[in-house]
């Protein structure tokens, strides 16, 4: 699951990212419209915290593209002028949630849980395909109604594929996803390749009817 936060003021973004990642997001930032705009058009994130106010232009502007672009990144503004103005206009070009600033910490990830939430899961605390069980807020599994242990990284691949059931995800779009934007650097996703063995094995070794089927040459899909 990963987020991005467009925040100019680094104390801030700095608090938001580290109580995110200790939610297990994967944090990517920006601090400037243009930053925000450059990393928009190239991945893609779950979840987009948006400043209204930036030193070059304002996020209304970032909200504009998105819906130029047929981008559906859920949006939560986050704005230090609680201006009625600012929150219609956001709304109206797509924003799903608005946060007036000083907010407490703890409601900004109420907001995120629950913008997550109603994208994938129709409202749902759980995502079930077939007979395994995700439990999103406390990080659990289920097979046939028996507890799987899965590492980290193991969870978030399993996470991302039962979000979208039966589509093709390719390489590259699920490694930024789990590992982060930096991911297009490397050279091969041999660190991929390994924990989707690890849990191909796991899920098929617990009864799962389920499986993460590898499409050559383009990427994986989860099927029934
Ligand atoms: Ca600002």
């Amino acid at each position: 699951m990963k987020i991005l936060i467009v925040e100019d003021e680094p104390q801030l973004q700095e608090v938001i990212r580290r109580t995110l990642e200790k939610e297990r997001y994967v944090v990517e930032s920006a601090g400037s419209l243009a930053e925000a705009l450059e990393k928009t058009g190239v991945y893609d994130y779950e979840c987009i915290l948006l400043d209204i106010m930036l030193p070059d232009g304002s996020g209304l502007t970032l909200l504009e593209e998105l819906k130029k672009l047929r981008k559906k990144e859920n949006v939560i503004i986050i704005s230090a002028k609680d201006s009625i103005e600012d929150k219609i206009a956001g709304l109206d070009l797509g924003a799903d949630d608005y946060l007036a600033k000083p907010f407490h910490i703890a409601e900004l990830v109420a907001r995120v849980r629950s913008v997550i939430r109603r994208r994938h899961r129709d409202g749902e605390n759980t995502i079930q395909v077939g007979n395994v069980l995700l439990y999103p807020d406390n990080f659990k599994v289920e097979v046939a109604g028996s507890p799987v242990e899965l590492s980290r990284k193991e969870y978030d691949i399993l996470h991302y594929f039962l979000n979208r059931p039966g589509r093709l995800v390719n390489k590259s779009t699920l490694a930024e996803s789990v590992w982060g934007d930096h991911i297009d650097q490397v050279d091969n996703y041999d660190f991929m390749y390994a924990q989707m063995k690890n849990l191909r094995k796991k899920l098929s070794d617990a009864g799962a009817d389920i499986e993460i089927k590898a499409v050559y040459g383009a990427g994986y899909k989860l099927v029934e």
